[in-house]
This record gives C-alpha cells, sequence and structure tokens, in this order.
C-alpha cells in the first residue's frame, strides 16, 4: 500500500469509528452487589462489543447502600437491573418490572459454619448466633430451609452481618448467610474447615441475579431490550466458556473488591455450576419455578395475590411458532386436517353442534398460531382411529397414550399429562397407599392399553376390564358391583358431577400420569414436525389453565407440583404458627409437629423422582455405620449410574430424559425392600442401602436388578442399561472409602462394557 493510501485509510478508519461512537446509544446496567466474577457475562459482553453491534454503549454501576436496584429501574435512573428473587415481592407490590433472563438457576446464598462450631445438622443451629440480613425477606430459601427443619426465627440469636469471614474463626458468630461462591473460599484460606448449608439440598431451589427492565422501558424499546438480551447471553456464554480470560479482566477493569486471582476463579467456577444447573441455556426462566418460588414467598406472608408471570417473562423463547418452508407449504395446501375422535365428556364432545372439551382447546390455539382448521371425524375406538390414519381417512389422533412404539404410526411428545385416579363410594377412607387396594375388586376400562400397565405395576391387585367407558364404570361401583374404578381424573370427575354427586367421589391418585400424544402416519413427516412444534409453543401456565377449565374436583396433581403446594402449605401454617406463637403456643403446637413432619418428609425427597435425596442417603450412611459398628453387623451399598444417558437428554429433549430417571427410581423402589434405603445420589446416579446382607444376597440383589432395568420399556428411550457398582462396609470404612469403593466398582463395570454389576 502506498504511504498516503495508508494514511487515508487509517484516517477513514478513524473517521468511521468515531462517528461509529457517536451513534451508540446509553444505558445503564444496575448491578446488585459489587463488582466480581458474578458479573463477568456483562464485562464481557462489553469488552467483546457485542453490545456496541447492535449500538449500545453501557455503563455497568456497583451497587451500594443508597441503591435500590427496583426503584432505578422505575424511576428509569438506570434500564436494566439485576434483581434478587425478592424482586417477586415488588411486583406483587404492583411495580412492573420484566424479567429477560435468570442467570443463576439456583440461588449462592447458603449458610456458612466452621466446622469448630461442632454444627453438623440446621438441628444444631438453636440457639446459636447468626450473621444475616435483617430483613429476611431478602433471604427467604435459606429461611425456608431453617423452617422445614422445624427451626424458628427467635431459635436463633440473630446479628449484624460484617461480612468479614473471621468472625466465624474468633467466634463472633456460628453461622453466617454466605454466598457459596465466596466466602467458603475465604474461609479455607483462613485456616477453616466450611461447613455449609445449602437451601437446594432442602428442596428449596430459588432463582437468583435476575436481569430485568421495567415494563415501561420495555413497551417504548422492545426491539433493543430483545437485543440487548441476546448480546448480554451471548456474554454470558463467552465468560464461562473462557474463565481465565474473564477473570483477568476483571481483574484489570473492574476488581474494587481486590480480590485474588485464585478466588475469582473459585468464584467463577462454583457460580458456573449454578448457571447450568438443570439447564443448557444460560438465562433460563422457566414460569412454572417461578410460580414455585411465588407460592413459597406467599406462604412465608411475602406476598398477596396472583402474577401472571407470562406477562413478566415475555422472552419465553418457545413461545413463538416458526415453521419452515415445507412446513408452510404443508399448512398451505391443506385447509382441512382431518382429525379422528372419539367423543368423550370432557376432552372433545360435540354441545349444540359446537366442538368443545380440553383436546377442543389445544386445537383452537394451534388452529390460531396455524391458520388452519382440525376437522373433526368421528371414530368409536383407538383402533378404529389408526384403521383410518392407515386408510387416509384422518390424517391424526389426538388421544395416544401408548408406551410402546406402533408400527406405521409416529407418536409426538406428549402434550397433555392426566392423572389416573380410583373412584369410590363417598365413605371411603382417601387412599394413602394402593396396597390398601389389596383384595378388592378394581374396574379398569378394556379399551385402553395403558391399564395394562397397572397391571404390571400391581399384579397383586384384582382388577376387572370395563367394555365400554367411565360411565358403565362408575354405574358398576354406584351399584357396589365394583368397590373402585380406575380412569383418567378428567374424565372420572365430569362423570361423577354429572351422574354421581354426593355418592361417589375421588379417593386416590395412582402412581404416575398418563402422557397424552398425537398420532400421525409415519410418513407424513410434516404434519408430524408441524405438531411436534405447535406443542413446544404451549407453556405450563397455558395448559394448567386448560387443563383447569375441565376438571374442576380439587385432587392432587402432579408430583412436583403437590410437592410445592404441600411444601407452600406446611410453610403457611409454620408460618401462623410463628406470628402467633406467644398468644397461641399451646394450641398450635399439635398442628405445628404435623407440619414439621410433613416438611421433614419433602426435606428428604428428591423432587423429580419422589425417592430420598442426596441429604437423606448422607444420613443414612452415617447412621448405619454408627450402627455397624455397635452390632457388628453388614450393610452393603449399590450405586447405578445409567449408561449414556446424555444421549436420551441429546435425542429426546430433558423432558424425557426427567421421565425416563422418574421410571429408573420406580424400578428401584418398588424392587426393593422396606428397609432398603433407596435415593438419588444426584443427575442419573442413585444409590442402594442394604441393611442385614452379605456379598452373596447383595450380588443377586444387584444383578436383579440390572435385568429389571435391562428388560423394562422406558418412555421414548425404550432400552436403558445401567452400570452397577456393588461393595459391603467394612470395619476399618469411613463414610467417604465406603462411598468411594463402590464408586470405583461402578467405574470398573463403566470401564469393563457398561450394563454390569462389579463387586470391590
Ligand atoms: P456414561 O455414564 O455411560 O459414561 O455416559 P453418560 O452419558 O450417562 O454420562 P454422564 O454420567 O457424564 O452424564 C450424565 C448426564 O445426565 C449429564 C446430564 O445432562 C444428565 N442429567 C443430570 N441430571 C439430570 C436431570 O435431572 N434430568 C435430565 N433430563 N438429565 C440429567
Ligand atoms: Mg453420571
Ligand atoms: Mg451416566
Amino acid at each position: 500500500m502506498h504511504i498516503n493510501q495508508q494514511i487515508l485509510f487509517l484516517f477513514t478508519i478513524f473517521l468511521f469509528s468515531f462517528s461509529h461512537a457517536h451513534t451508540l446509544k446509553k444505558v445503564t446496567l444496575q448491578l446488585q452487589w459489587k463488582h466480581q466474577f458474578e458479573f463477568a457475562g456483562f464485562y464481557m459482553a462489553k469488552e467483546k462489543g457485542f453490545y456496541e453491534d447492535i449500538g449500545l454503549d453501557i455503563d455497568i454501576k456497583e451497587w451500594n447502600y443508597n441503591i435500590n436496584s427496583v426503584d432505578s429501574l422505575i424511576d428509569q435512573k438506570s434500564q436494566y437491573a439485576i434483581l434478587r428473587p425478592t424482586s417477586l415481592i415488588d411486583i406483587s407490590k404492583g411495580k412492573k418490572l420484566i424479567y429477560l433472563a435468570a442467570i443463576y438457576q439456583s440461588s449462592p446464598l447458603v449458610f456458612l459454619a466452621d466446622k469448630s462450631s461442632g454444627i453438623k445438622t440446621i438441628k444444631d443451629f438453636k440457639n446459636k448466633k447468626v450473621m444475616t440480613t435483617p430483613n429476611h425477606n431478602s433471604d427467604a430459601s435459606i429461611i425456608s430451609m431453617l423452617f422445614s427443619q422445624g427451626i424458628k426465627l427467635e431459635d436463633l440469636t440473630i446479628i449484624k452481618h460484617s461480612f468479614n469471614v473471621k468472625d466465624l474463626l474468633n467466634r463472633k458468630t456460628d453461622l453466617m448467610a454466605s454466598y457459596i461462591s465466596n466466602e467458603p473460599f475465604i474461609l479455607n484460606r483462613l485456616g477453616g474447615k466450611p461447613v455449609i448449608f445449602n437451601p437446594r439440598d432442602y428442596g428449596f431451589d430459588f432463582y437468583n441475579d435476575i436481569l430485568a427492565t421495567s415494563k415501561n422501558y420495555y413497551d417504548q424499546n422492545k426491539e433493543e431490550v430483545k437485543e440487548f438480551r441476546e448480546a448480554t447471553l451471548k456474554g454470558w456464554e463467552y465468560a464461562f466458556n473462557n474463565i481465565k480470560e474473564s477473570v483477568k479482566l476483571i481483574q484489570k477493569k473492574y476488581n474494587s473488591q481486590n480480590k485474588t486471582k485464585e478466588s475469582l476463579l473459585y468464584e467463577a467456577n462454583e457460580l458456573k455450576k449454578l448457571a447450568y444447573y438443570q439447564t443448557n441455556k444460560v438465562g433460563t426462566i422457566d414460569i412454572e419455578k417461578l410460580d414455585n418460588i411465588y407460592n413459597i414467598y406467599k406462604l412465608l406472608g411475602l406476598v398477596k395475590g396472583q402474577i401472571d408471570f407470562n406477562k413478566v417473562v415475555p422472552f419465553n423463547d418457545s413461545s413463538k411458532l416458526y415453521l419452515n418452508k415445507e412446513e408452510k407449504d404443508y399448512i398451505e395446501k391443506t385447509s382441512l386436517i382431518k382429525t379422528c375422535i372419539i367423543p368423550q365428556k370432557p376432552f372433545e364432545f360435540l354441545e349444540n353442534g359446537v366442538y368443545k372439551g380440553m383436546i377442543t382447546d389445544y386445537f383452537n390455539i394451534f388452529e390460531k398460531k396455524l391458520g388452519t382448521k382440525f376437522f373433526p371425524v368421528k371414530v368409536q375406538s383407538k383402533k378404529q382411529a389408526l384403521e383410518y390414519i392407515e386408510e387416509k381417512k384422518c390424517e391424526l389422533f389426538p388421544f395416544f397414550v401408548d408406551k410402546k412404539k406402533k408400527e406405521n404410526i409416529k407418536v409426538t411428545d406428549s402434550y397433555l399429562k392426566l392423572p389416573l385416579v380410583l373412584a369410590t363410594k363417598i365413605d371411603i377412607p382417601f387412599l394413602s397407599s394402593i396396597e390398601n387396594l389389596k383384595n378388592k375388586t378394581i374396574g379398569i376400562p378394556k379399551n385402553h392399553s395403558y391399564m395394562q400397565l397397572l397391571k404390571k405395576h400391581y399384579p397383586y391387585l384384582n382388577f376387572i376390564y370395563i367394555n365400554n367407558d367411565v360411565k358403565e364404570g362408575l354405574k358398576k361401583v354406584s351399584d357396589d358391583e365394583l368397590y373402585g374404578y380406575i380412569d383418567t381424573l378428567p374424565a372420572i370427575s365430569s362423570s361423577i358431577q354429572e351422574n354421581y354427586i354426593g355418592e361417589l367421589k375421588i379417593t386416590g391418585k395412582i402412581f404416575n400420569d398418563l402422557d397424552v400424544s398425537f398420532a400421525v402416519r409415519d410418513d407424513n413427516n410434516l404434519l408430524f414436525s408441524i405438531l411436534q412444534k405447535s406443542i413446544n409453543t404451549i407453556d405450563s401456565n397455558q395448559k394448567k389453565e386448560i387443563f383447569n377449565r375441565w376438571v374442576s374436583v380439587k385432587y392432587e396433581k402432579s408430583v412436583n407440583y403437590t410437592l410445592a403446594w404441600q411444601l407452600a402449605f406446611v410453610t403457611l401454617l409454620i408460618f401462623i404458627v410463628f406470628l402467633y406463637w406467644n398468644r397461641k403456643l399451646k394450641k398450635a403446637n399439635c398442628k405445628l409437629s404435623l407440619a414439621k413432619k410433613r416438611l421433614e418428609q419433602l426435606a428428604i425427597t428428591d423432587r423429580l423422582t419422589n425417592i430420598y435425596n442426596r441429604h437423606k442417603l448422607d444420613e443414612v450412611l452415617k447412621s448405619e455405620r454408627l450402627r455397624s459398628d455397635r452390632y457388628n453387623y453388614k450393610f452393603g451399598l449399590i450405586i447405578f449410574d445409567i449408561d449414556y444417558f446424555k444421549k436420551v437428554n441429546d435425542i429426546y429433549g430433558h423432558h424425557i430424559g426427567d421421565v425416563v430417571l422418574q421410571e429408573f427410581a420406580y424400578i428401584l423402589k418398588s424392587n426393593s425392600r422396606r428397609t432398603d434405603t433407596v435415593g438419588r445420589w444426584g443427575g442419573e446416579e442413585f444409590i442402594i442401602i442394604v441393611p442385614h446382607t452379605n456379598k452373596e444376597r447383595l450380588l443377586i440383589f444387584a444383578k436383579h436388578l440390572k435385568d429389571l432395568i435391562e428388560g423394562y420399556n422406558f418412555t421414548k428411550a425404550q432400552k436403558i442399561t445401567a452400570s452397577i457398582g456393588v461393595t459391603i462396609f467394612k470395619k476399618e470404612d469411613s463414610v467417604e472409602s465406603f462411598v468411594s469403593r463402590a464408586d470405583n466398582a461402578l467405574y470398573k463395570s463403566k470401564k469393563t462394557g457398561r450394563n454390569k454389576v462389579t463387586f470391590f
């Protein structure tokens, strides 16, 4: 390049960047704490020019005690802010906020003690000194954890937070509300031994660091907000994938706290775990989870009323339907999609010449999104529906519930979950366990092949097939020909309401729910993918709404939901007791201990699979060790890790992965003895602790389970195997050495081909 040209070139670049800088819009992001890795994604998005690319010049502002982040948004002092989940309280008070992304899927907030304090369990918190912020609003997750273990605030001596970890060592305090990503590291450095109490281990999973803006700002800058969100998440992906580089940048430009490189690296790794906890995308916000958090707040007395979270969370990435060209063409030329239906209340039925019902509601939503019509073609049975599909008399069947694959048929993900319930005479007591039905005659619908599942799960019960449908089944109950009748909740509740109010009732819920899917001809790939995409656009709130519209009987819903409510309910009880403690101590005592029991139950249960959680397993391991010491008795450990489970998630999605985990847990649980402790160790790892056993018996049991797993037809994934490690407790063992020996055995099973049992 000629020298003059070069100068001209540089000059042009200079001019260009100069003028470019002037076109950037200035916006402010308010942080919720001082600079640290916690906010690395924003620094990186700025540094890498992601914000500049969308025309923004961002000012990242540190937090100080004079700043109220919510108000700074409302007053438009800042356009964006990082909020705590307690901002739900502000929303419930009418402040109009928009949530854009939740950076941490699980809150970093924990209680920290030093080992020297002797505090081992939450029960040991009694009469201890605790540093926490004065208003427990901000600490709802850790407060809930205390309540769940029967500890009340007045059991503690609460002192003002010094944010000085040394105070744990010089005993100014016994416990400290801390960030898992910061204080444990410092304590370690100071020579202490951190003991951490994490709400997550007790089932309280709160979001933290929610990126938000005000509704006002959002309404006026929709496009910018959307781009800002995307640029930010890109920054986060970058920061977590380039931790060292991010730490360097923080040390160079944002190190107002003078953190060391090591402490920043520690923070980064801890936070990365929280950001990707149960998700593979930074920033995910799940409305149902938000709802659960809100319910816990509600019952802690912190919020009132309902919030429509669909309005608070506009970037529910999934709500929009994107069809590709072929799919669009298909819709264009198919103005009517013929749909086989078996008319039944409240799913799909004719009333005054119009189709109505739960499934019809789904079709109505799809019709709006797709701009096409689903045209009902009446059939008598599922068998006929499948024949019609084969003969092209209809294109799909919306009530497919078989788990097994069928020839010539393709089945979408489930869009509707139907609880199975038992209906009996009204004076029968509520059924806590289906075992109590032994020797009783129970009707089940013959046409539904899913009912064979019931036979499989409960071989010792006396089931009788009912030919027609729910009407005939309930009539037989009413005529005392049957003790009870099992069918889907909507079908039973609708039929009871029509004919048997005051005579029959729903008495219990039967294991897992029925998953309803669309079935299409297996060469109809376009309709299949269109339906699949349509299903994905419907969020859980919408599903709930449709369900509730057609089912008015109260009952206990699916596992997670029930848990959240029980939890909320029990928390409420405890909270009420807590409020009126002085006045109503005596009256409340009985209620409290009941409530406490329920909460304790919840705190040891894994939410997804409903078997014991890690916390409980740890406790049982400890107590078995003591017993074995004292009474010289043998107990064993079986540890399972599902083979190639990532593939299940990758191929069928996380949701199906979850279902497989539930089924896996079910197999272990239903084939173990009452004295065995069956629990989820983490992810896709499970443990059974077997008391009073020896090597031979333990191996037989483990192999039996291996075969059962191998032979089971899992939802979608069908065939799944697990690698298994087995060991027996030895005199010189600690809990750690015991578990690690089983783990090594498991590892050997993996190394030597998987689907194996190894004893060490
Ligand atoms: P292998 O054990 O045979 O070596 O292979 P793997 O694919 O099972 O590997 P690994 O144990 O490393 O992966 C476990 C995966 O389990 C990773 C994670 O995505 C998934 N997982 C963990 N917890 C959950 C959960 O709660 N739900 C779902 N759907 N997936 C989970
Ligand atoms: Mg694993
Ligand atoms: Mg695995």
